[in-house]
């Protein structure tokens, strides 16, 4: 019977595994037609400054709506993209409409873009974020490209000459998902960062009893005054988290507890005329207290 069952479970695994990759062979297909067909579509969640609530800006977050899947997850698509080369291109279609929808905000408003690490092993990419930047007449200044520490994984001269080729075009660097990859601080003194993004994964149970969390992010927060970095703390969802990160200083707050990413719409709405002024999250939930 257990020779049995055995069998039963590989059989079992055999029939998932066949279901994954026919899904991602699926996926694949329908990846390279998605821009064509209009299936990609930009989210913008706000980014808050800590000091005076007010919205500086916000990140651009992909979405695919796949016509039998549904909305699928840029953590699902994105490493596909990436292996099958087709990230160039759809990154392409990303700096493009976040530079267009950029261009219909109010001039103190930012944008951030992420930038995955193979687009940032592309010599042309300073080109295609100048060109972007050019074709929506946006300041460079207004565009902040976020990139992960997995950049450095092949550390070479040309990283060096990516970072300053981008610092040319004019446009701003954030390192994001801090603290979750090869972090090195090596990386902060050569890399010209102008904020770091400190990883959700610190500021969850930041707040719980003998947390070694907030110890980190209080070192991250004081290295990157040092170094004349902004810090976001990413993933904010309760008032306790939002006190906490305040406290320890991280000058930006990202996360449910402001706004949860929005469509291009909604985000024109927000920005527009004195809603920019104060983001609503906090207040209402301070109200309710
Ligand atoms: P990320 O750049 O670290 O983006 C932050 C993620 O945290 C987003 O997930 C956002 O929706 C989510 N988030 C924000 N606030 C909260 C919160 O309070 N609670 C929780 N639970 N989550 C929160 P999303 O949109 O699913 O994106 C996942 C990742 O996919 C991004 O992580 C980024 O690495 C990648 N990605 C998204 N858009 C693009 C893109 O246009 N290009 C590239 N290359 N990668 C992208
Ligand atoms: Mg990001
Ligand atoms: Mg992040
Ligand atoms: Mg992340």
């Amino acid at each position: 019977a257990a020779k049995d069952a055995g069998r039963g479970v590989s059989r079992f695994y055999a029939a998932d595994l066949h279901a994954a990759v026919e899904e991602r062979a699926e996926l694949e297909q329908d990846l390279r037609e998605a821009i064509a067909k209009g299936e990609f579509q930009l989210f913008y969640q706000p980014v808050v400054f800590a000091a005076n609530e007010k919205i500086v800006g916000f990140e651009a977050l992909m979405r695919w709506h796949h016509p039998k899947r549904g909305w699928i997850s840029p953590s699902k698509f994105v490493p596909i993209a990436e292996d099958t080369g087709l990230i160039d291109r759809i990154g392409q279609w990303v700096l493009r409409t976040a530079c267009e929808d950029l261009a219909r905000w109010p001039r103190s408003v930012r944008c951030a873009v992420n930038v995955s690490a193979l687009q940032f092993a592309n010599p042309d990419l300073p080109n295609i974020v100048a060109n972007a930047l050019a074709h929506s007449g946006v300041a460079p200044s207004r565009l902040e490209l976020e990139i992960t520490e997995s950049v450095f994984l092949n550390d070479n001269a040309g990283t060096d000459a990516m970072f300053k080729a981008l610092k040319r075009v004019g446009v701003r660097l954030a390192l994001d998902d801090f603290g979750t990859g090869y972090s090195s601080l090596g990386y902060l003194k050569k890399a010209p960062f102008d904020k770091i993004k400190i990883d959700r994964s610190f500021v969850q149970g930041a707040t719980e009893e003998g947390s070694r969390n907030g110890a980190i992010i209080a070192s991250i927060t004081s290295l990157a005054e040092a170094l004349h970095m902004d810090t976001t703390a990413e993933g904010v969802e309760t008032l306790d988290e939002l006190e906490l990160v305040r406290l320890l200083g991280c000058s930006h707050v990202q996360g449910h507890i402001y706004f949860k990413p929005m469509s291009a719409a909604e985000a024109a709405l927000l920005v527009a005329g004195d809603l920019v002024a104060e983001a609503e999250g906090p207040q209402s939930v301070r109200a309710k207290r």
